[in-house]
């Protein structure tokens, strides 16, 4: 999301036209109107416009932003909203949530995650003490948005097999250290997956050539990229937590 509202940003200080092809969404509300911000908030978009509304987005698992410059056409009958200045077009189709927001819906959704590592107001000691509340495990935390916001199911499985922690460590065991380095190690991947639009934790000469399904080191490997051990599956709250029994040893307290 955050290297959506980067690209997104292109569209910022224009009045931009918007269009609902699908016809799911008021897009009359906004059309015409300056785009005055696109901020990310965790995996939350909300696109703010000049009389003070905003246009709030979830991609959820299947939806997606496609970029069109030059404009070829109008935009599909699938899309469910346009956004587009003189020669670029920004087409997002199939997400969870697209809906307009007013101040208050919009604090009430910013208000309801937790500190999100990629941005400058993401507070650490505030995800300490979220993460670290007495209930649950490492990995249902980090993936409750209103602990921690932005981390999803590749970033949970890679930066617990990088601090060598198995996913079912209880989450008020991590000392000020561990979260201190967790939280660092979180801003370093998410930030470089901003970076290359993908999120890859291998090392790579060229990220440009880095195979989809080889791009990682346990999330959804057969094998630790570290040690070669055969990777061990498991459940928390309806999600697959893959980890690597030899690097991430069972905790003991
Ligand atoms: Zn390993």
């Amino acid at each position: 999301m955050h290297r959506l509202a980067r690209d997104l940003a292109e569209l910022v200080g224009s009045e931009v036209s918007a269009t609902s092809p699908q016809g799911r969404f008021p897009a009359e509300e906004v059309d015409g109107q300056r785009l005055t911000g696109v901020d990310a908030y965790g995996k939350h978009l909300l696109a703010g416009f000049a009389r003070g509304v905003s246009v709030h987005v979830h991609l959820g698992m299947r939806g997606k932003w496609l970029r069109f410059a030059p404009v070829t056409g109008p935009g599909l009958r699938q899309v469910r909203l346009r956004l587009a200045v003189p020669g670029v077009a920004w087409d997002l189709i199939a997400p969870s949530t697209c809906e307009l927001l007013d101040a208050a819906g919009r604090a009430k959704v910013v208000g309801g995650l937790g500190p999100d590592p990629l941005r400058a107001d993401g507070d650490p000691d505030e995800a300490y003490r979220r993460v670290g509340a007495p209930r649950g495990s490492i990995a249902a935390a980090l993936l409750d948005q209103s602990r921690i916001a932005g981390v999803g199911n590749v970033f949970r499985a890679e930066v617990l097999h990088g601090m060598r922690m198995p996913p079912t460590r209880p989450a008020h065991s991590l000392t000020v250290e561990e979260f201190a380095e967790l939280w660092a190690r979180l801003q370093a991947m998410m930030r470089q997956a901003v970076d290359d639009g993908r999120i890859i934790t291998v090392d790579a000469e060229d990220r440009l050539v880095v195979p989809e399904a080889e791009s990682r080191r346990v999330y959804k490997q057969g094998l630790c990229y570290d040690c070669g051990t055969p990777i061990v599956t498991g459940t928390i709250d309806g999600r697959t937590t893959y980890a690597c029994p030899q690097c991430q040893p069972k905790w003991t307290s």
